[in-house]
């Protein structure tokens, strides 16, 4: 479902380089991905979800190669094919949580907005606690709120793959444990591809694997070895 092949990537600025040999997920596998910060785990998600390409390699995801494609159909297949729960959560500030879970509808015409879908949108937000909050404006909720509507609105859509960068970060130990078990266990339902970056060891045995961005450095600095 996910494979990189020979994948070399920097940024224009900076000199930090990530390089992945070979990197694949299979379909239906939940892993996390973990490391320190600054160690590359977002950009390892931004790989996959072609918001940022390699120099070299390829990096393929459900058998079509992210990095052939242009800005448009590369955005258009990340919005169609992927959930994605970003760190900084991505969210309309002044739209309804209804209205942010349903954005990916509004901006793509690959997703059709139909009765089920809200549906779908309510039943999801009841699940990870912010159904009654669904007319509320998202810059009037809580940051732990504004999360669980970014986790909301990845899964509607009933993505193939989901990426999630510390969708439980800001959340009370009983509410993290609920919201990563409901996760996983709408991928496990689904048959999604998960890829979650977390720093909660204590939740690392809920996933079938475990990826340490570490091992993607040690390849790309072997100098640095000593
Ligand atoms: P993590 O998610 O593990 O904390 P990131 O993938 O966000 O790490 O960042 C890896 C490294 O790349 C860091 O050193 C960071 O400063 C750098 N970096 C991230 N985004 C950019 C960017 N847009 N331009 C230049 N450097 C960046
Ligand atoms: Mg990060």
């Amino acid at each position: 479902m996910i494979d990189l092949q020979d994948v070399e990537f920097h940024y224009d600025r900076g000199n930090f380089r990530i390089r992945v040999p070979r990197f694949e997920v299979e379909r239906g596998e939940v892993a996390a991905v973990i490391g320190p910060s600054g160690s590359g785990k977002t950009t390892l998600l931004h790989l996959v979800a072609g918001i940022v390409v390699p120099q070299s390699g390829h990096v393929r995801v459900d058998g079509q190669d992210v990095g052939g494609m242009g800005d448009a159909e590369r955005r258009a297949f990340r919005i169609a094919r992927m959930g994605l729960v970003f760190q900084e959560f991505e969210l309309l500030e002044y739209l309804s949580v209804l209205d942010n879970a349903l954005l990916p509808y509004r901006i793509t015409p690959a997703l059709q907005l139909d009765r089920q879908v809200v549906e779908r949108a309510r039943a999801i937000a009841g699940d990870v606690g912010i159904g009654d909050k669904l007319g509320r404006p998202v810059r009037r909720l809580s940051h732990g709120e504004k999360q669980r509507v970014a986790i909301c609105r990845a899964l509607v859509p009933d993505p193939a793959i989901l990426l999630a960068d510390e969708p439980t970060g800001n959340l009370d130990p009983t509410t993290k444990e609920r919201v990563i078990d409901l996760l996983l266990a709408h991928a496990r339902k689904h048959d999604t591809t998960v890829l979650t970056v977390t720093h909660d060891h204590g939740l690392l045995d809920r996933f079938d694997r475990v990826v340490d961005v570490a091992e993607f450095h040690a390849a790309a600095q072997p100098e640095s070895a000593s």
